[in-house]
């Protein structure tokens, strides 16, 4: 799969900022285990390493935030004026949606305390394969990058699906190799997020997820799986409906 040439964002919809700079972020040792392409490893780079610098989301946080609004009724014309710093504080979303986030989405979790029925259930004390929270409580359930460390993704899954509403949406980001299918990790070198294997926020990951990755989520019960992004296959949100 070739990826389309991808020019950039004007405009950072997080906080309003317009300068953008480009770290990579992926390492030798990472792209040999994940046998990454070129093509590959330039979108996982602009997903992770492409950074507001106003504010310092990077473009999944961005995606998220955008997809977030969107979800709120902000349309595809206001997300060009609308920032998330005021969809938080003043949208009816902010001030009537219950929404869970698991473990920290980064920079988007300062804004979202903003909304006034905001749960931040993190790890240790909450794992997301056993969430200890009722059925049938949220509207939204929001994570970034944590279905691939989970030992159990499925279980995972069907945690989400458990605590939402009916009608309620998973909106999540995961690091999908689109070129691939879906693969375990289990019994193979040990591959973490991080460069140091022993710095406390490095996560080992069970999976790779590939094309078939919306699978999982039919499979926890979520009936419809749409894909949301600003910037292109480079960094892909999932939302799955109950
Ligand atoms: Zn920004």
């Amino acid at each position: 799969m070739k990826y389309p040439q991808w020019k950039g964002l004007t405009r950072c919809c997080v906080c309003g900022g317009k300068r953008f700079i480009q770290k990579n972020i992926l390492w030798k040792e990472l792209i040999q285990d994940w046998e990454l392409s070129d093509d590959e490893v330039i979108a996982m780079n602009q997903q992770q390493g492409y950074t507001c610098t106003t504010c310092r989301s990077n473009l999944r946080s961005i995606n998220l935030a955008a997809a977030l609004m969107h979800e709120g009724g902000v349309s595809w014309a206001q997300l060009k004026h609308e920032t998330f710093d005021h969809f938080c504080r003043f949208s009816s979303f902010a001030q009537t949606t219950s929404l869970l986030e698991i473990n920290s989405v980064y920079t988007l979790t300062s804004r979202l305390k903003h909304c006034i029925h905001h749960t931040l259930a993190s790890y240790p004390k909450y794992d997301m394969q056993h969430l200890l929270l009722p059925s049938h409580t949220y509207d939204i359930v929001v994570h970034a990058d944590t279905l691939e460390h989970l030992p159990k993704k499925e279980k995972g899954l069907k945690e989400c699906y458990r605590v939402l509403k009916k009608g309620g949406a998973l909106l999540c980001t995961i690091p999908i190799v689109l070129t691939k299918l879906t693969r375990s990790r289990i019994g193979m070198k040990p591959s973490y997020h991080g460069k140091s294997f022993i710095r406390k926020h490095d996560y080992l990951v069970y999976t790779e997820f590939g094309a078939d990755f919306w699978t999982y989520f039919l499979d926890a019960g979520f009936s419809r799986i749409e894909l949301f992004t600003i910037s292109g296959p480079n960094s892909l949100v999932i939302i799955a409906r109950k």
